[in-house]
Parts: structure tokens; C-alpha cells; sequence
């Protein structure tokens, strides 16, 4: 298992396929924009032009690209995955998906002699950067195996959460934690803002205690600094939280907060940030406050 087709290099997709050169793996990477493969080519990696180009020689396939639509087009598209993989020939989705998108995909690639796997992520940009990603897979045990060397190379905790649709399943829960837990600090900036409080030794001393959390240590500054280039585009999260609110109404579960983030989340969208890093959830705080986007620090109160 050697040879890896890696689609989709975009900020998740790039550093991923580039860890995989350097652990020792003969990775293709294709990108619907070409240029973009171009830092794959410095790093080691091969060019395609085609998705077909990419697969056919493939042992391992990545995908990472935005949503359960684009997923489905690379996969069961047009001279996609399926018409081109060879039999055997193990898929890993590390897109964040429909759960149901999944299963759906999973069935047809079995009836195909192909294996899929859904291993959505966590950990950002900086987790692709480092290689320090959390995996949630859903798929057989057998394939999660045989997956292995690959998630080690990019990711550091890797759980095999159950059967196919299960790591978008858990994906979705993470997604309305982070999104959650960036309201709340996003909320609570703008509030000791207010009251012209040192928001460095605030956030500093709120990290080290129950309010500390990754979203404090990797997004705290991007708020204080009004510096909202992506990262993980609200857009993004707008998709998640979208999964996240149809699938607990198919299962009859209520979530009360999750459903408000969402709607920040569509606010967000609509009033033209869908491209921001999601820290960005700032702006919506400060807009219902009646407060200056730009301004880091306020004396007024
Ligand atoms: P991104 O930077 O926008 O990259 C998306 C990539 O997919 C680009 O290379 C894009 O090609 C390609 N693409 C888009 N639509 C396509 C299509 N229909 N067919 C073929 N290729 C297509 O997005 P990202 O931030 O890497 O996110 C990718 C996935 O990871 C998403 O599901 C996201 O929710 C998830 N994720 C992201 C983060 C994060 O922090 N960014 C963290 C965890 C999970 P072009 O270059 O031509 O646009």
C-alpha cells in the first residue's frame, strides 16, 4: 500500500498529501485548480491533471474537499473515482459529509469491488499542518487497519468509531461543540472588551482554568486582533451545522443551543463573512452589540 491518490488540495488537502510524501508514501495529488499542485511537486509528490490520471495506479485514494455534492462528484461522478480506481482499491473520505451521503457512497464502491472509508477530521489547520489531526473513521474494522500507515502520518488520535457514517456521525458532534464554544468566547471577548479590560491577561488567565480549552488557545488571538483569514471558513461550518440540526431532527433529538449557533452561524453568512475564519463569529456579537468591527479594545463603559 504505497501509492496514494490524494483529490482535493486545498488547506486541509495540501499539508495532509505532503505528510504522506515525506512518510515514505508515492502520492498523486489532483486539484480541480492545477496550480495548486504545484507545492506537492516541490515537496515530492506527482501532479495529475485527471482524477482518472490520479486513481488509476492507486493503492489508496484521500479525498478532502468541501461538501457531500462534491464529494459525490469526485467519487461517483463522471470519470470519477469509481469509473477509474482498480478493484480493492481502499478510498478514504476525509471530507466532512452527510452521514447518509456516506453510506449511500459506501454501498455502491462495495458493489464496485472498492473499499470507503469516512474519516472526517479535527484539529484545523494547524492539526493538518502538524500532522496532529483527530480521525473519526466509520467503515469495516479490516479496512480501518489497513488504512493505518496513512492516518499515522497525518493524524495523532485515530479512533475507529463504528460502521460506515459513524465518523461523520462524530464529526458532527465535534462541529457543534467548536462552533458552541466560539459563540461563548467570541461572546465573552466582546464582553471584557466592553469594560476596557487587558484581553491578553484576560484570555491568558481564563485558558488556564475550567473556560480553557483549543478553541481559547488557537482562536483567542485571532479575535483580539480582528484577524479572520481562514482556517476553517464559516461557510464550512454553516455546511456542519446544517448536518448537525437534519440528522438530530431525524432522530428525534433537540438541540437547543446547537440550533441558535446555526442560525448565528447562517447570520454570519448572510451578512457577507461565509469566507472568514469561523472566529469571525466575533463580528455577529459585536454587530448585535451595536459595536465597531474594527475596534480591539473599548473604553466607553
Ligand atoms: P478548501 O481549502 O476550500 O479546499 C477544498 C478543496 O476541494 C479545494 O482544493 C477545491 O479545489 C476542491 N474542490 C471543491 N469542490 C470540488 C469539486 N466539486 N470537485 C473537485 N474538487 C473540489 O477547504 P478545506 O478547509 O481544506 O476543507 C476541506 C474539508 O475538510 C471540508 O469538508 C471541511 O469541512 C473539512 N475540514 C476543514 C478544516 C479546516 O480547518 N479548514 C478542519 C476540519 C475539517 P479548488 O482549489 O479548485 O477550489
Amino acid at each position: 500500500m504505497t501509492t496514494v491518490a490524494f483529490l482535493g488540495l486545498g488547506i486541509m488537502g495540501a499539508p495532509m498529501a505532503r505528510h504522506l510524501v515525506n512518510a515514505g508514501f508515492d502520492v498523486a495529488g489532483y486539484n480541480r485548480t492545477f496550480a495548486k499542485t504545484e507545492a506537492l511537486v516541490q515537496a515530492g509528490g506527482q501532479a495529475a491533471e485527471t482524477v482518472a490520471d490520479a486513481v488509476r495506479d492507486a493503492d489508496v485514494v484521500a479525498v478532502m474537499v468541501p461538501d457531500s455534492p462534491d464529494v459525490r462528484q469526485v467519487l461517483a461522478g463522471e470519470n470519477g473515482v469509481f469509473e477509474n480506481a482498480k478493484p480493492g482499491t481502499l478510498i478514504i473520505d476525509f471530507s466532512s459529509i452527510r452521514p447518509d451521503v456516506t453510506r449511500e457512497l459506501a454501498d455502491q464502491a462495495r458493489e464496485l469491488g472498492l473499499r470507503l472509508l469516512d474519516a472526517p477530521v479535527s484539529g484545523g489547520q494547524a492539526g493538518a499542518e502538524n500532522a496532529a489531526l483527530s480521525i473519526m473513521v466509520g467503515g469495516d474494522a479490516d479496512d480501518f487497519a489497513a488504512a493505518a500507515p496513512v492516518f499515522e502520518a497525518v493524524g495523532k488520535t485515530i479512533v475507529h468509531v463504528g460502521p460506515s457514517g459513524a465518523g461523520q456521525t462524530v464529526k458532527a458532534a465535534n462541529q457543534l461543540i467548536v462552533a458552541g464554544n466560539i459563540q461563548l468566547l467570541a461572546e465573552a471577548v466582546a464582553f471584557v472588551e466592553a469594560y476596557g479590560v487587558d484581553t491578553e491577561a484576560a484570555l491568558k488567565v481564563l485558558g488556564g482554568g475550567l473556560a480553557g480549552s483549543k478553541v481559547l488557545e488557537q482562536k483567542g488571538a485571532n479575535m483580539l486582533g480582528r484577524s479572520f483569514t481562514p482556517g476553517f471558513r464559516i461557510e464550512l461550518h454553516h455546511k456542519d451545522l446544517g448536518i448537525v440540526t437534519s440528522a438530530a431532527r431525524e432522530a428525534g433529538v433537540v438541540v437547543p443551543l446547537g440550533a441558535v449557533v446555526a442560525q448565528l452561524m447562517a447570520s454570519a453568512v448572510a451578512n457577507g463573512d461565509g469566507g472568514l475564519d469561523h472566529s469571525a463569529l466575533l463580528r455577529g456579537v459585536l454587530r448585535l452589540s451595536g459595536r465597531d468591527l474594527e475596534v480591539s479594545s473599548g473604553e466607553e463603559n
